[in-house]
């Protein structure tokens, strides 16, 4: 058989999850709605998917508070919470194959990706986290012999998790990984779009030991489940990772309820600079094509503002191009396929809207900049390189978020930041230079909350993840990320 046929014979034996997962079992919503989940590799159904709302908000808010309550999560020997997450992990490996299916077929991400990327990372993320059970201590704080002031970390309580389309499986597990490990209950909504992977993985964390009500899922509509999620009185923070305008309103939210804390990660417009001096032009423009058009350039810190040093722009945006053509839209589900579909419809339309308002506003397409492979009845784009950008262009101010790159040229160190920075984000950045000086200069003047050099990739689950200015508030991955799931508690005792 080629792969292509074991691809369809895998997929002919797969469930499509579909019920909301609460308090330890699959049920269906409240109201019995229902929304289709759509692929975006042809436009199949692929399965129904319960439309949750306040209602069911409410029930699976309660179910985690009563499971936090009684306290059989946060109060287990923290060796056997790690073994039942570490168990968690394990479980997830051996469905990853139905895993990274579900995950392609609902997103339309490449299968190599779903299956090299997305599945090892989301699983790597709960080892790591499942790991930190048992190697965090507590503090005392500096007193006279006569006194102890402990400085203790307890569980916030009820935490909601929102999660955007672009990486399904590996955000949850950035989210739930730390939350899980630090004692709390989660209430997860995923997006509308993409509800596959999390509600499978709710079941998996149920069979390796998850108490009932600590690990719930709830798919429906962001304006619905997520609205009432961020406006409940009884979470007590929302971990959200989406756009910056629907990360404000879960501030508006908590800020006209319950003051809930609220931690974001959102969009970027991450500049990528390059210096006339970098090493090898054709690695850094190879790297600089899959940086933007990895995941069809919907990755939330994707280098998607070239800022290029005018001596050579015309040079690099030609590499650039040329490079463009290995990524060429193909068929996620054939294995040599470098880039998929963009998420939906809508998506799409949205991106095409801004490679015309690229060309109207003076840059000029230097490669792609139109729908592909119509006939699917998916939605694909051709991975586009506009140049002849000004960072002043709604282009390059706004996220595009697919396989959408712009072209901006700058003359002198000063301007190179001064553009990177003139963004209301700050989520990535990078630069490409043979000078270590400049590297380590320009790398402290950019705000942004991760900067890498000579390589538009090279974080993973051991680095601090998050924005500086409308990028975010906090950080997801690394040991960092633990804070935000905890309270700090000073007890001070007389002796
Ligand atoms: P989005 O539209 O902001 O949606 C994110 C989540 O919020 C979804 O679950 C969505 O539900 C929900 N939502 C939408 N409107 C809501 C409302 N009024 N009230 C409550 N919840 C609501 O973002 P997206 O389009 O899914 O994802 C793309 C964005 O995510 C990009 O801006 C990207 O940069 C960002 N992102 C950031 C990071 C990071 O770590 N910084 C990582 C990945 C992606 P629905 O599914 O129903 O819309
Ligand atoms: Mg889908």
């Amino acid at each position: 058989m080629t792969a292509q046929q074991d691809i369809a014979k895998s997929i002919a034996a797969l469930t499509f999850p579909g019920q909301a997962f609460i308090n330890g079992k699959y049920v269906n919503a409240v109201s019995g709605k229902t929304f289709d989940c759509e692929s975006p590799i042809d436009g199949r159904i692929l399965t129904q998917v319960a439309a949750c709302d306040a209602a069911d908000a409410d029930i699976a808010v309660k179910a985690a508070r009563a499971a936090f309550v009684k306290g059989h999560w946060r109060n287990m020997n923290p060796f056997k919470r790690k073994a039942i997450l570490l168990k968690f992990a394990e479980l997830m490996g051996k469905h990853a194959e139905e895993l990274a299916l579900l995950e392609t077929l609902d997103t339309g991400k490449p299968i190599s990706d779903a299956r090299g990327v997305d599945v090892p990372s989301a699983i790597q993320s709960i080892q790591f986290y499942a790991e930190t059970c048992d190697k965090q201590y507590d503090e005392l704080a500096p007193r006279k012999p006569d006194s102890l002031a402990m400085i203790t970390r307890e569980p916030i309580g009820v935490v909601a998790a929102v999660i955007p389309w672009n990486y399904p499986l590996i955000i949850t597990a950035w989210k739930i990984g730390p939350a899980l490990a630090t004692g709390n209950s989660v209430v997860l909504k995923p997006a509308e779009q993409s509800p596959l992977t999390a509600l499978r993985l709710a079941e998996l964390a149920a069979q390796a030991g998850v108490p009932d009500g600590v690990f719930n899922v709830l798919p429906g509509y962001g304006e619905q489940v997520g609205q009432a999620l961020g406006r409940h009185m009884d979470v007590d923070m929302v971990a959200f990772t989406g756009s910056t305008n629907v990360g404000k309103l879960f501030l508006r939210y908590a800020g006209e309820t319950n003051m809930k804390h609220v931690a974001l990660e959102t969009g970027g417009k991450s500049p990528n600079i390059i210096f006339a001096d970098t090493p090898d032009l054709d690695a850094c423009a190879a790297n600089s094509a899959a940086g933007i058009f990895y995941n069809a350039g919907q990755t939330c810190n994707a280098p998607s503002r070239i800022i290029v040093e005018e001596s050579i722009k015309d040079q690099f945006v030609e590499l650039v191009a040329k490079h463009a053509s290995s990524w060429q839209a193909g068929d996620p589900l054939n294995p040599k396929t470098a880039m998929g579909a963009v998420i939906d419809k809508g998506q799409m339309d949205r991106v095409l809207g801004y490679i015309e308002t690229g060309k109207n506003e003076g840059a000029t397409v230097a490669a792609g900049g139109k729908r592909e492979m119509t006939e699917t009845g998916g939605y694909y784009i051709a991975p586009t390189v506009l140049s002849a950008v000004r960072n002043d262009m709604r282009v390059a101010q706004e996220e595009i978020f697919g396989p959408v790159v712009v072209s901006i040229s700058f003359k002198g160190d000063e301007e190179a930041v001064r553009i990177a920075n003139d963004t209301i984000y700050g989520l990535h950045a990078t630069i490409w230079t043979s000078d270590l000086k400049r590297a380590h200069t320009v790398a402290r003047a950019i705000d942004a909350g991760t900067v890498t050099v000579n390589n538009a990739f090279g974080s993973d689950i051991t680095t601090p993840f998050g924005g500086y200015k409308q990028s975010g508030i906090g950080r997801d991955k690394g040991v960092h990320a633990l804070e935000k799931y905890q309270q700090v508690k000073t007890t001070y005792i007389q002796l």
